[in-house]
């Protein structure tokens, strides 16, 4: 929509800074396979279902602010403390608490291909964002983000699905200490793959790691996420909580997290299910002369070295299967393909089979 000079000016020079980003399309009409914004294929553990139903009757009242029994459940999932935990709504939220309690006015380093919401975050926050380039096989050196600044990175990363070597998170976990700088993970596709940054935090008061239910716990419709550290930056995101929204996790949020963590077997089940998807699919890609970066993640970076990116993405969308594509030059011609049900993958590999 176009509005007038006069109706732009009503906006704060403030919010005219801000730079939003945008989310993977979502599809409306025809009935696509999406493939585009890392959703689980499957439907969230059957406990969820009643725990909803029975919540329903009590949403006259407001939701528990301090979250504690979703934090008590989620201490005991992760062998920490309650007061080690933080529930926002939806990691992106909890990230951008975040950067208000840690980063806000500083220089915060990550790697330049990486989540782009990072530098939304930054924006909004007033954080000097530097990005040190990902070698050329799109890892990450982690040297290269070492210095006085905090660092934010996703492990495993986005979009490339790369996880970090053994060791290397703890390597620049201890140069943040040796700052006096936080490390903030964004550990959104950990159940797939990599190592968490949680051990540090039995030795190390400066690690931060978010997790999400959008991903493995197939709640993304939900808006529930949360992060573990010491107590002392738990304590700096509950006042940047209270700041904002203090009732920000609503009760059928807590109560579908809740029911979603009590059965662990459910979730085990569906990422294996989708580990083995993306291997097959792997495998499929590679046959058809694809690179697949070797993902640890739900989604999987592929490129053909005879197609572009773009009209491989447009060709799919044609046969009614969206992917994600980014247009920072480096990594324009990739494809971000989610890994959706057995049927779904082999669809698209069929799919692309009749472009080559
Ligand atoms: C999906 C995703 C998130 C967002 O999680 P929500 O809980 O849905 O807000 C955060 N970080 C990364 C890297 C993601 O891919």
């Amino acid at each position: 929509m176009i509005f007038t000079r006069k109706q732009r000016k009503y906006l704060s020079d403030w919010a005219q800074s801000l730079e939003p980003w945008t989310p993977g399309e979502l599809p409306r009409g025809r009935r696509y396979v999406k493939l585009n914004t890392n959703e689980s294929p499957f439907s969230p553990a059957p406990g969820v279902i009643t725990a909803l139903q029975a919540e329903a009757a009590q949403l006259r009242l407001y939701p528990d602010p301090a979250c504690i029994a979703l934090r008590k459940s989620l201490a005991e999932l992760h062998g920490i403390k309650p007061e080690q935990i933080f529930v926002g709504n939806g990691a992106n939220e909890v990230l951008a608490f975040c950067f208000a309690a840690f980063f806000a006015g500083a220089t915060v380093r990550g790697a330049d291909i990486s989540y782009a919401f990072f530098h939304t975050l930054a924006r909004l926050s007033a954080t000097t964002y530097q990005t040190a380039p990902v070698l050329s096989n799109f890892s990450i050196d982690p040297g290269s983000l070492c210095g006085g600044a905090g660092v934010v990175l996703a492990n495993p990363n986005a979009p490339t699905s790369l996880a970090l070597p053994p060791g290397a998170l703890r390597h620049i976990a201890e140069n943040c200490a040796a700052h006096g700088s936080v490390l903030l993970v964004d550990e959104a596709y950990i159940n797939f793959g990599g190592e968490s940054a949680l051990p540090l935090l039995d030795t190390l008061d400066n690690v931060v790691a978010v997790r999400t239910f959008s991903k493995a716990y197939a709640l993304a419709g939900q808006r529930v996420g949360y992060a573990m550290a010491h107590p002392a930056l738990i304590e700096g995101l509950h006042k940047v909580q209270k700041s904002f929204n203090p009732h920000g996790v609503d009760r059928l949020a807590q109560a579908t997290a809740l029911a979603a963590i009590s059965d662990t077997a459910y979730t085990e089940r569906c990422v294996a299910a989708v580990r083995a998807a993306r291997l097959d699919f792997s495998n499929g890609l590679q046959e058809m002369g694809f690179s697949v970066l070797p993902s640890d993640a739900n989604f999987v970076f592929a490129r053909h070295p005879n197609h572009q990116g773009e009209a491989l993405q447009a060709s799919l969308r044609g046969q009614g299967i969206l992917v994600r594509r980014f247009s920072e030059p480096r990594i324009a011609d990739w494809l971000r393909i989610t890994i959706g049900n057995n049927e779904e993958m082999g669809k698209t590999l069929n799919a692309l089979k009749s472009m080559m």
